[in-house]
């Protein structure tokens, strides 16, 4: 279980599959997370000039402009290079973790979409960047 958080933290979803989407959106809610949902890059890059999310759960395969290639936009941008990014992988293939981790994502979930489990390891990332960073642990 999630422990309880002092300020709720904001995640922004970015998944052109609205099944995914709903089921991410409602398991982070109900975790504590605040969420806010974008269904392709240009959506997500639109959200992302007015205001920035703690995390981003990034879908890997979208239509147009793909969840890597955007990882790489934002973390090639100063504005947005903070961002820590989930990557959301169809497959958990090992090639398809090192192109995320080479496309500047901070972690990796495999789908299907483990409602059980998914928020816990958003935590775990959040945790490990703090951590990484030198800052207090959540
Ligand atoms: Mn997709």
């Amino acid at each position: 279980m999630s422990m309880a958080k002092p300020t709720k933290l904001n995640v922004l979803i970015v998944e052109d599959n609205s099944a995914n989407l709903m089921l991410a959106s409602a398991v982070l809610r109900r975790a504590g997370y605040r969420v806010s949902e974008a269904r392709s890059a240009e959506d997500a890059i639109v959200r992302l000039a007015h205001s920035k999310p703690d995390l981003i759960l990034m879908d890997v395969q979208l239509p147009g402009q793909d969840g890597l290639a955007l990882t790489r936009q934002i973390k090639a941008d100063p504005e947005t290079a903070d961002l820590i990014v989930v990557a959301l992988t169809a497959h958990a293939m090992k090639e398809d973790r090192a192109r995320a981790l080479d496309a500047g994502c901070d972690g990796y979930i495999a789908k299907p979409i483990n409602t059980r489990t998914l928020a816990d390891e958003l935590d775990g990332v959040l945790r490990a960047r703090r951590l990484a960073l030198g800052r207090a642990a959540l």
